[in-house]
């Protein structure tokens, strides 16, 4: 808490809960919870990092945010001007307060989210610092714990924050292999890209009474599905009830019972095991300059919203009809083994040109029934699981796999919350960027945010040319930064989701030509191209060593944050 927010804080303040006027000081002492009803109040990160570790044993992290505007991002205000006032309000330079501690003397690394700054949004900036905080436990081989608070993905960066959440989970990957403990402790609100990746994909999940987490919003998900939610939906107590966190913990409980985990886990100076790949070295990362070249003219965008319709166009080729044109032998395979086989997602056995390999892509339909039968290619938690035991089948097989990126985004039902849909993308995140064997994406329709990315962490990304990839649909984005939905075309510019702009930003590797017109008015040309540069991308991946491949995969979603590197760190 800044000096000037302190000297402006009244004497008394009126809780949310049960509206009794409590004593500012008593409710301090109480750890900002209400001693009549017990309402956990959200705390800012200085003050969550002075209730959880040993007194001045707080670190900050060397490495400093660099503040960036990407991609030029204007609403009715220039992206630069919200992210003055939330560091002039907050006092903090970015969403998250990094850095070294003990807890009960046991050493750890900590990231600790602010809701307060620009609803605790994950950008370059707040990805970076989180990854790098991960990479100093995996240095000193300490735990890691990471205490959430996010509205999700932070649109004003684009599909360059939507990349963010691929970065931090390859960091908790290098743990896992390492052998190191990650904990995650979700507060109130986690939601979408944040609860799709790192708040999910720890070994140890806890949730703070009060704390609501998903990955859908209650609102969109009221909009999409017209039902009125359940009472308690998606509150630490749902979460528990559907096998979604490990524990609920009073926050007056939360330091103990870290403190609890982390001498379970051996605490501190656990001797750093052997992992199979090593972290990349760590560069002062920047945003992704342009291309030198920039993409042949004969693949320049159309506009950004007539892009969208393309994308979305019935006619357009879903992925059974690659299957059918593109690649050879398909034999389909079905089921995630735990209860359901998700028709929104369809994957199995093919041939390339004689090889054999694994390709997993969403489907939709071109008629109205098809759509509706494959939920119109919002794949369930249950089809990221099947999509997660066919890309394990494949690593194990030897098979190289493909998948085709063709989704809205994630289904946001109530079902899906219930059946863990932040965790099963999350996990299929933190598996990609583990997988051992070459992986190619194409997107071909539309790359809709965490849905997408859960098939998309790969060694080479391709794009059709008509496909937009976004961390947002431009419809979502509207009604949330503009004065109405009308503003979807306005947001679609902004969003900076064509193959070509994604090509300049790094995002996608090449972009796949369509014929004249789009895909939808000569398909099999299109399956010709998307045969000939899948072929392409893929036969240099298989003559890698796995071990150089999975390196070079990380690296290349390391390549998107901003954060400079401290005196210590720049020191190493
Ligand atoms: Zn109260």
């Amino acid at each position: 808490m800044t000096a000037t927010a302190s000297a402006a804080e009244a004497l008394w303040s009126r809780c949310g809960g049960c509206a009794t006027l409590l004593y500012r000081k008593r409710l301090r002492r109480n750890l900002d919870v209400c001693p009549e009803c017990g309402r956990h109040t959200r705390l800012a990160a200085p003050e969550r990092v002075r209730q959880l570790v040993d007194p001045s044993s707080f670190q900050p992290l060397p490495d400093r945010a660099v503040e960036v505007d990407p991609i030029g991002f204007v609403d009715v205000l220039p992206y630069p001007h919200r992210l003055t006032a939330a560091r002039a309000d907050t006092g903090l330079a970015e969403a998250v307060l990094c850095g070294t501690a003990t807890i009960g003397r046991f050493r750890c690394a900590l990231a600790v989210m602010d809701f307060r700054f620009l609803g605790g949004s994950l950008g370059c900036a707040v990805g970076e610092l989180i990854t790098r905080t991960a990479e100093q436990a995996l240095d000193a081989g300490v735990p890691l714990i990471l205490v959430t608070a996010s509205g999700g993905a932070r649109m004003q960066e684009g599909a360059l924050s939507l990349m963010q959440m691929a970065t931090v989970s390859q960091a908790i990957a290098a743990l896992r292999e390492a052998g190191l403990l990650t904990v995650s402790v979700l507060t109130d609100p986690t939601y979408g890209g944040v609860a799709a990746s790192f708040a999910t994909c720890t070994d140890l999940v806890l949730a703070e009474s009060g704390a609501r987490m998903g990955f859908a919003g209650p609102r969109v998900i009221r909009q999409v599905t017209g039902r009125s939610l359940p009472d308690g939906f998606q509150t630490a107590e749902f979460l528990l009830r559907h096998g979604q966190v490990d524990m609920v913990v009073p926050r007056h409980a939360l330091r103990a019972r870290l403190v609890a985990v982390l001498a379970a886990a051996g605490g501190a100076r656990r001797p750093r095991s052997g992992a199979p790949v090593h972290p990349p070295a760590r560069p002062v990362a920047r945003p992704p300059d342009p291309r030198p070249d920039p993409p042949p003219a004969e693949v320049a965008a159309r506009d950004a919203w007539e892009t969208v319709r393309l994308a979305r166009h019935p006619r357009r080729p879903t992925t059974l009809d690659y299957l059918e044109t593109a690649f050879d032998g398909f034999t389909e395979l079905h089921g995630d083994r735990l209860g359901g086989d998700c028709p929104a997602i369809v994957g199995g056995l093919a041939r390339l040109d004689g090889r054999h390999l694994m390709v997993i892509g969403h489907q939709k339909g071109h008629t109205s029934a098809e759509l509706v039968t494959r939920n119109f290619g919002m794949a369930t938690p249950a089809g990221h699981r099947k999509a997660l035991r066919l890309m394990r089948l494949a690593a194990r097989l030897g098979l190289p796999v493909v998948t085709l990126v063709d989704t809205p985004g994630a289904d946001p039902g109530i079902d899906a919350e219930e059946h863990g849909q932040a965790a099963a993308i999350a996990e299929n995140i933190l598996a990609l960027s583990m997988l051992p064997t070459p992986v190619v994406a194409v997107v071909t329709g539309e790359g809709g945010s965490g849905g997408a990315l859960a098939l998309a962490v790969a060694d080479r990304v391709l794009m059709l040319q008509h496909a937009v990839y976004s961390v947002i649909s431009p419809e979502g984005c509207a009604a949330i930064l503009w004065p109405g939905r009308t503003a979807a075309p306005q947001a679609a510019r902004a969003l900076r989701l064509t193959a070509p702009d994604l090509c300049r930003l790094g995002i996608v590797d090449e972009v796949v030509p369509e014929p004249t017109g789009s895909a939808a008015d000569d398909p099999e040309a299109t399956a010709r191209a998307v045969r000939e540069a899948v072929l392409a991308n893929l036969l240099p991946l298989l003559d890698v060593p796995i071990g150089a491949l999975v390196q070079h995969r990380r690296r290349r979603f390391r390549r998107f944050g901003a954060a400079r590197a401290g005196a210590r760190a720049g020191a190493r």
